[in-house]
């Protein structure tokens, strides 16, 4: 199996980068922020509670995305690896994955971390806004709840990762094919 997690704040890049390492490895696509939509769209309890947290720009709490998770990695158990997308956010998600990773024997190989500065960040996401419909796109107040929670919350992942010396920093600014060639040359390192 492989296992990725590609790291960064809201707008580095994750889902578009995801979109061509998941056929260039064979992988299944694990986005929360997705699987949470899917569930709002649905109109099921869950997706109507998580929205509450969304539209503020807030996190979801721990069980309700681990337990989505673990659901989706159950479903695609004989899949070849998954790449995590906005997964895990905080420290006890981090640490629920290595649990149930370890379920099918493996871990996590490599956490890309795509680094944009944040000037770029808003730029992207207020684009992304005009034409995704994601009203957490559109207000600025809830793009700068969503850094500010990455920040306290989900950044210190990169020390967790780091000690598993598992981290590795990519620059997520300039082409999108040439950020795909990193992320690549990466990842080949560890097969
Ligand atoms: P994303 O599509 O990854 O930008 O996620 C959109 C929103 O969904 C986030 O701002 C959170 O409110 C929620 N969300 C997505 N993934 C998680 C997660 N792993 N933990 C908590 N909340 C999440």
């Amino acid at each position: 199996m492989l296992n990725l997690i590609l790291f960064g704040p809201p707008g580095a890049g994750k889902g578009t980068q995801s979109e061509q390492l998941i056929y260039a490895y064979n992988l299944k696509h694990i986005s929360t922020g997705d699987l949470l939509r899917a569930e709002r769209k649905a109109g099921t309890e869950l997706g109507i509670k998580a929205n509450e947290y969304i539209a503020k720009g807030e996190l979801v709490p721990d069980e309700v995305v681990v337990g989505m998770v673990r659901n989706f990695m159950k479903e695609h158990s004989s899949s070849k690896g998954f790449i995590f997308d906005g997964f895990p956010r905080t420290t006890p998600q981090a640490e629920a994955l290595d649990n149930l990773l370890s379920e099918f024997g493996a871990k996590i190989d490599i956490v890309l971390g795509l680094e944009v500065i944040e000037d770029e960040l808003v730029k992207r996401l207020l684009l992304r806004g005009e034409t995704s419909g994601r009203a957490d796109d559109q207000s600025e107040e809830t793009i700068r709840n969503r850094f500010k929670e990455y920040q306290t919350k989900t950044l210190p992942l990169m020390d967790y990762y780091t000690k598993k010396n598992s981290y590795v920093g990519v620059n997520g600014m300039g082409e999108i094919d040439h950020i795909q060639s990193s992320l690549r040359e990466e990842i080949n390192k560890v097969l």
